[in-house]
């Protein structure tokens, strides 16, 4: 029962209802997401719909004049998404951006495109190097010259963002960022503060700034309203293991970035080389491709998993093409993963994708896209929907214990509590509905989104 705002009175959540019928449940998390990424993104120019390179330059084109004066930005083009399967080159995007600054990022936020004008700027009048006609990869030194995103508009589409959020039913979030300096946890903590974003959060923090003077409270490293989790390795194989030294050497967790079987060889030497971290969890990013053995490896040591439903669906086509038949068994696993035991948990990935909780639910139990008559992709890897759901709600077990939060590890969605992270339902979310809606969400058993909102 809901009144004023407040959860008056909750029942418990029975197996197997038949009726249609509204239901509570612990507010929904999304265990990695990338806060300010994922904000820029919503002032950029939306190329991750393009099916082509003539389709990506008519979306520029088209849009140009919105950033007169400023530089034109991309955001999401993937070159297994366009018909010709590679990047656009430099030459196609000056042919439609001129003398304008262009910066265009791939969807996974690894690889820039600049164009001429954006090339001069950055690298000088008289540059040595001349344009580089492969994409940069985003860590390039170059690239922390280009002008931020003004701090005004940032903030504007991180409200927006954590809006569509709430109204998905994400009481909190976990923002993975590998740059994460504490400058930027302040800056989470000061948005969380003001109510620009209205879910809680916990982060990740950069591996080099782990150190000595990382302060340690209860057991957990906090900044204000934002739990820090671990510290974030996202490197080459070769560079993971130095990577995790360091942070070992203060005693933090690690969040290891595998999408690839190399760099999760390469996580589990480091971490069984440096033994178990003094708090927390670590924790395995994205699993993308583990090869035999390798589960069996991250159970032994204790390391929890967040994974990607929505990848699966929402790049078969992709996976079809790269990955042997064997492979693609193998690929973002899920029912392996719980029956070795191993803490999993789901995540979006914002803004990579825009997977709302319940779409992430139907992802995991589907491995298929909603439309379309495709086959499942790993069909041995699909799980039920109980199991679906707890890998958008059950996180204590990943983040480790949470000392501040009335869930503990080991409770379920039919043990909720007054004041609690909350999500009310116009159905029973294993039904797998499309038609569910969220009709309410709060946080700390206030509401920061409700069908009056959505009226507006
Ligand atoms: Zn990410």
């Amino acid at each position: 029962m809901v009144s004023g705002g407040r959860i008056e009175q909750i029942r418990p959540l029975g197996p197997g209802r038949d009726a249609v019928e509204p239901v509570v449940l612990p507010g929904f998390h999304d265990s990695h997401i990338h806060l300010r990424a994922a904000a820029a993104a919503r002032l950029s120019v939306d190329l991750s719909t393009s099916s082509s390179i003539p389709d990506l330059l008519a979306s520029l084109r088209s849009r140009a004049g919105d950033f007169e004066g400023r530089w034109i930005r991309g955001w999401g083009w993937d070159e297994s998404s366009l018909k010709e399967r590679r990047a656009p080159t430099i030459a196609e995007i000056d042919s439609v951006t001129v003398d304008q600054p262009c910066v265009l990022h791939h969807r996974t936020g690894k690889l820039v495109i600049l164009n001429s004008a954006a090339w001069r700027i950055l690298a000088g009048p008289v540059s040595e190097r001349d344009p580089i006609s492969e994409p940069l990869r985003a860590d390039e030194a170059l690239l922390q010259k280009m002008p931020r995103q003004p701090e005004e508009a940032l903030e504007s589409a991180l409200a927006d963002l954590s809006g569509e959020l709430a109204a998905a039913g994400v009481t909190s979030v976990t923002d993975a960022t590998a740059t994460n300096t504490w400058d930027d946890i302040a800056r989470i903590d000061d948005w969380v503060r003001r109510g620009v974003v209205r879910q809680r959060v916990n982060a990740l923090l950069a591996f080099d700034q782990v150190s000595a003077a990382s302060g340690i409270e209860d057991g957990m490293p906090t900044h204000g309203t934002v739990r820090v989790l671990g510290a974030k390795v996202a490197a080459p194989a070769d560079s993971i293991t130095d990577r995790v030294r360091h942070v070992r050497e203060y005693g933090w967790p690690v969040a290891i970035h595998a999408t690839e079987p190399d760099e999760l060889e390469a996580a589990l030497e480091a971490i069984s080389e440096c033994g178990p971290p003094a708090w927390g969890r670590d924790r395995i990013e994205h699993l993308g491709l583990p090869l035999p053995g390798h589960l069996e490896r991250i159970r032994a040591e204790g390391i929890a998993v967040t994974t990607n439903p929505a990848f699966v669906t929402e790049r078969g086509q992709k996976y079809r093409e790269l990955l042997s038949a064997v492979e693609q068994q193998w690929l973002y696993p899920l029912r392996s993963v719980l029956a070795q035991g191993i803490p999993l948990a789901a995540a979006s990935d914002r803004p990579v994708t825009a997977a709302t909780p319940l779409v992430t639910m139907a992802a995991a139990v589907h491995r298929r896209p909603r439309v379309g008559d495709a086959e499942p992709l790993g069909p041995e890897e699909r799980v039920t929907p109980d199991e679906a759901l707890s890998l958008v709600t059950d996180r204590a077990e990943v983040d480790g214990p949470a000392p501040d939060r009335r869930r503990g590890p080991g409770s379920s969605a039919s043990d909720v509590h007054l004041n609690a992270d909350l999500v009310v339902l116009s159905d029973d979310p294993r039904r797998l509905c499309e038609e569910t809606g969220v009709l309410a969400t709060f946080v700390g058993g206030r509401v920061i989104w409700g069908a009056q909102e959505a009226a507006e």
